[in-house]
Formats: C-alpha cells, sequence, structure tokens
C-alpha cells in the first residue's frame, strides 16, 4: 500500500506544496513544531533514509538545502534545524524547522496554523527559491 506520502506526491491527498522536482517535494508538515515546519521528500518510496543509494542521499540533502535557505528567509528564526525521525511515516522525509529555541525540534510540542497561515507561508517560501 503506498504511504500518506507516496498519495501527496500523486495528488490523492492534499498538501501545502512549496517546490518539486523530478525526484523531490518539499511541502509543509500539518502538524507543524513550528511555524515553517517543512519536510522534504524523495518521490520514489523508501523507509530509511540510510537505505537510499547514496547519490540520491546526496542529491536528497542538495534538494533540503536549498528549501531551507528560503525557508530561512522567509520565516524569522535563529536558524533553520534539521531533523530525520520517519517513526510516524515510512517514507523518508527531511524535516526542516525554524528555530527559536531547543523545544522547536524536539517533537513535543505543536503549533496550529489557519489556511490563510499555511497559505502565505507557501508563497513566502517559493518567493525565496
Ligand atoms: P516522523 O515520521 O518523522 O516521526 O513524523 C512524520 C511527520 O509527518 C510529522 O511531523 C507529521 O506531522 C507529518 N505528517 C503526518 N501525516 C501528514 C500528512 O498527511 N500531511 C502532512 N503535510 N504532514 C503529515
Amino acid at each position: 500500500m503506498s504511504s500518506i506520502f507516496t498519495k501527496i506526491i500523486n495528488g490523492e491527498l492534499p498538501a501545502y506544496k512549496i517546490v518539486e522536482d523530478d525526484q523531490f517535494l518539499a511541502f509543509l508538515d500539518i502538524n507543524p513544531n513550528a511555524k515553517g515546519h517543512t519536510l522534504c521528500i524523495p518521490k520514489k518510496e523508501i523507509n530509511k533514509i540510510f537505505d537510499m543509494e547514496e547519490e540520491d542521499y546526496v542529491a536528497l540533502m542538495r534538494f533540503s538545502r536549498k528549501v531551507a535557505k528560503a525557508l530561512e528567509k522567509a520565516v524569522p528564526c535563529k536558524r533553520i534545524g534539521m531533523s530525520v525521525v520517519g517513526l510516524e511515516v515510512p517514507h523518508v522525509h527531511v524535516h526542516l524547522i525554524p528555530l527559536q529555541e531547543m523545544d522547536d525540534i524536539r517533537f513535543t510540542r505543536k503549533t496550529s496554523l489557519s489556511v490563510e497561515e499555511f497559505e502565505e507561508l507557501v508563497k513566502s517560501i517559493q518567493s525565496y527559491l
């Protein structure tokens, strides 16, 4: 069965998509740790990041870096934190999280955003890509 994220890639589930190419997609996390929390995923469904082919892994890091730089301009923060967990969704994803404090990267505290805030974030991040 396809992962939730494969369904997002295929347009079967909605998402606030930021940017994609033939290999990767960046979209906003629906239950963000902090405003601007973004996920970067490979379109090829694979469970664990270190099982990726080396060149695909490096390409995912390159894609994530580009998105992180735009995110840092769009969302005021001290820096962009990066994390890979995957305990909830078994489809590789890099978390990019605008950080103000350590709690923002701990996945214990969530923030809720309105549809308008999600849409505004997408536009703002895209404007810096
Ligand atoms: P992890 O697998 O790294 O523990 O976390 C999965 C992440 O995916 C969580 O931050 C969660 O909020 C996010 N997530 C789970 N389902 C969806 C979804 O349907 N849409 C979006 N945009 N994010 C999701």
